[in-house]
């Protein structure tokens, strides 16, 4: 028995669900912080325990170069190493090979790749990157894919979706079922309709814990991709979550829960709160701003999270500067 989720209820498309799994329950539609190389960045686990975040996420391309699988493994895997109790999912690492990594070269069999850090060879194939996450004890396992790039022509995204449904299938085989611990497959096609069409019965041939809707966010603008999710979201099985990757703004998140995606992952967020960035429901403040230099009373008054209960936008700002 791998991890479950059980659908509670919906409204439209929009649905309420619980996901049971090895380190804990989570309720959908939720948000996860993102933890990038072991750490949400500036905070303790139990600062991000606070906040209600349940589930975060872990990054297997920064993990397996620093401090690498092997010894995230002989710490216990990431929940121990990282004090996260809870659920972790870690991405396969594709984004981040061809968004950081230096000299790729992209075969049949996977990625081979020199390191951001130190210029050292390496090489993630489908079986290798399942293999990395299961030392990383990833509650949540990626599908191994590649993000098309964007813009691409259609005969660029069909080739490239083809390829991820190829590795997807190759992630099925590597992956060691254990109790509670879950593989998701990625969607991919570009904003080509049937290429997305045919990438979702691709997935679900195969069969998975989860299904992830991939190469959206990466500059096609809120529009396109809510076109994308409009199409795609109805032939994803009914029964499993949904996982709409690096999303987003809240009004992203709300527009996507609307049309049935469960699960959310974005560094806006945490690179906001060091940036002196806020999102509120009156909009977008920026702490930096002389306005905020007198002002007693927190960043949002509704809101209930420890920052607003305990401190005024001028401690803030104070502290920013
Ligand atoms: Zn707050």
């Amino acid at each position: 028995m791998t991890l479950s989720w059980t659908l509670l209820g919906s409204d439209g498309a929009a649905r309420l669900g619980l996901l049971r799994t090895a380190h804990g329950e989570v309720e959908t539609p939720v948000f996860m912080p993102v933890g990038t190389a072991g750490t949400v960045k500036a905070m303790t686990a139990d600062s991000v325990r606070a906040t209600g975040s349940r589930l975060i996420l872990g990054n297997t391309y920064h993990l397996m170069l620093r401090p690498g699988a092997d010894r995230v493994e002989q710490l216990g895997g990431l929940h121990r190493m990282m004090d996260w109790p809870g659920p972790i999912l870690t991405d396969s690492g594709g984004f981040q090979v061809m968004s950081l990594a230096a000299l790729r070269t992209l075969d049949e069999g996977g990625v081979t790749f020199r390191s951001h850090l130190d210029g050292s060879a390496h090489r993630l194939t489908p079986e290798g990157s399942i293999r990395i996450q299961h030392k990383l004890d990833a509650t949540i396992t990626m599908a191994f894919d590649e993000c098309t790039a964007f813009p691409a022509t259609e005969a660029e995204a069909e080739a490239s979706m083809a390829l991820s449904m190829r590795w997807a299938a190759r992630c099925r085989e590597a992956f060691a079922p254990r109790p509670g611990y879950g593989l998701f497959g990625i969607n991919q096609g570009g904003v080509f309709a049937g290429l997305r069409a045919r990438s979702a019965e691709a997935l679900a041939a195969i069969g998975f814990d989860g299904y992830a809707i991939g190469g959206l966010a990466v500059g096609e603008g809120q529009p396109a991709m809510l076109a994308v999710l409009d199409q795609v979201a109805p032939l994803l099985p009914l029964d499993k979550p949904r996982y709409l990757m690096g999303v987003g703004t809240p009004d992203d998140i709300l527009c996507s829960v609307a049309r049935g995606v469960d699960m959310f992952d974005c560094v806006i967020p945490t690179r906001a709160g060091r940036t002196a960035r806020a999102y509120t429901r009156a909009g977008v403040l920026n702490l930096r701003n002389a306005r905020f230099a007198g002002q007693d009373r927190p960043l949002d008054e509704a809101c209930r999270c420890p920052l607003c209960a305990r401190h005024s936008r001028a401690y803030l700002r104070h502290l920013f500067r």
